[in-house]
C-alpha cells in the first residue's frame, strides 16, 4: 500500500488549473524558498501548529499529553516541540482550536476518495485534481501513484511543482499529468542559490525535458519585493517560456504575507519577514513589462 504524508485538500480550487478543482497538499520540499508562504510544506514529517492567541490557559492539554509536551511557566504556555510525536491528544482536548496536527498519512485510495467526492464538479467545470505542496514530487512514489490513480478514474490531472526532482520522478509523473503549473521563481543562478536554497541546473533540465515531452506548461512566477522584482527577471522568464516552446500562459503571483503567521505558530523564525501587500499598480507594472516580451497570456493570479 503507497502512503503519502498529506497536510491539505482543499475543495472548489479555481486558480490552480482548469475549471474547479480538488488539491492536494503533499508534505516535503528540498527548496528554501526565504519567502515560503506554506511554512507547513517544508518539513516531510507531520508538526504541530500551535496558536498561542487562541489559547486561554486552561491546562487540558498538558493533562491530555504522555510525553509532558505542555509547560505553564510565567511567560505562558510552552509547546515542548523536542517531546512531541505528533499524536495529536492534545489537540483533541484543546476547547479553543489553538492546537493541530499538520501532516497526515494517508493512502493514494484514501485521497483519491475524498478528491472523487467531488466528481460532478470536474464534469460540468473541466476541473480536476491538482497536486501542491510542499514539492509534492519530493514524494515521487506516492505523487505518481496519486496522478495514475486519478487518471485511471478519468480526472484531469495538474501538478504545481519546482521542478527539483529527479528526472525519472518527473518523466514518471508526466505520463500521468495533463498540465504542469511549473515555478519560475528566480532566473540568475546567483540569486537562486541565495534565495531558493539550491541550484536552478536541475530544475531547467527538467522543463527543458517537460518540453520535449510535449507536455503543456503554464508558469507561475511569485513576485518578491527586494528579491525577484527587477526587469531582467521578467525578460527572462519571456526568454525561457519561448525556449520552452509548451507553455500556454504565464501568471505573476504578487507577493502576500499570509504566511508570516503560520512560522510563529510552528515555531519557526520567517527569513523573509514583510507584511506588506505588493501593491496591485506595482503587480500591474510587471505583469505588462512582461507583456511587452511575450504574446503568450500574461494574468495575474
Ligand atoms: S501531539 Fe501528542 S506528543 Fe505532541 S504535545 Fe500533543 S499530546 Fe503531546
Ligand atoms: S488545551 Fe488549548 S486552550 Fe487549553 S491550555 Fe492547552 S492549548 Fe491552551
Amino acid at each position: 500500500m503507497t502512503m503519502g504524508t498529506v497536510f491539505d485538500i482543499q475543495h472548489f480550487c479555481v486558480d490552480d488549473g482548469p475549471g474547479i478543482r480538488t488539491t492536494v497538499f503533499l508534505k516535503g520540499c528540498p527548496l528554501r524558498c526565504v519567502w515560503c508562504h506554506n511554512p507547513e510544506g517544508l518539513e516531510a514529517k507531520p508538526q504541530m501548529f500551535f496558536h498561542a492567541d487562541k489559547c486561554v490557559l486552561c491546562g487540558r492539554c498538558a493533562d491530555a499529553c504522555e510525553r509532558n509536551g505542555h509547560v505553564f511557566t510565567e511567560d505562558g504556555h510552552i509547546l515542548e516541540r523536542k517531546y512531541c510525536i505528533h499524536c495529536g491528544t492534545c489537540a483533541e482536548a484543546c476547547p479553543t482550536d489553538a492546537l493541530r496536527v499538520t501532516g497526515k498519512e494517508m493512502t493514494v485510495e484514501e485521497v483519491l476518495a475524498d478528491v472523487l467526492s467531488d466528481k460532478p464538479f470536474y464534469e460540468t467545470s473541466g476541473g480536476g485534481m491538482t497536486l501542491s505542496g510542499g514539492e509534492p514530487l519530493s514524494q515521487g512514489k506516492f505523487a505518481c501513484s496519486l496522478l495514475k490513480a486519478a487518471k485511471d478514474a478519468g480526472l484531469n490531472t495538474c501538478i504545481e511543482t519546482s521542478g527539483f526532482c529527479p528526472e525519472s520522478v518527473l518523466e514518471e509523473a508526466a505520463a500521468y499529468t495533463d498540465l504542469f503549473l511549473l515555478d519560475v521563481k528566480e532566473t540568475d543562478d546567483v540569486r537562486h542559490k541565495q534565495f531558493i536554497g539550491v541550484e536552478r541546473d536541475r530544475i531547467l533540465r527538467n522543463a527543458r525535458r517537460l518540453s520535449e515531452l510535449q507536455k503543456p506548461i503554464i508558469l507561475r512566477c511569485p513576485v518578491i519585493p527586494g528579491c525577484n522584482d527587477r526587469e531582467e527577471h521578467f525578460r527572462q522568464i519571456a526568454a525561457l517560456a519561448a525556449e520552452l516552446g509548451t507553455v500556454r500562459e504565464i501568471h505573476l503571483e504578487p507577493y502576500h504575507p499570509f504566511g508570516i503567521d503560520k512560522y510563529e505558530s510552528l515555531g519557526i523564525e520567517p527569513a523573509y519577514m514583510n507584511r506588506v501587500f505588493m501593491p496591485k499598480e506595482q503587480a500591474e507594472k510587471w505583469r505588462q513589462l512582461l507583456q511587452n516580451c511575450t504574446e503568450l497570456p500574461v494574468v495575474i493570479s
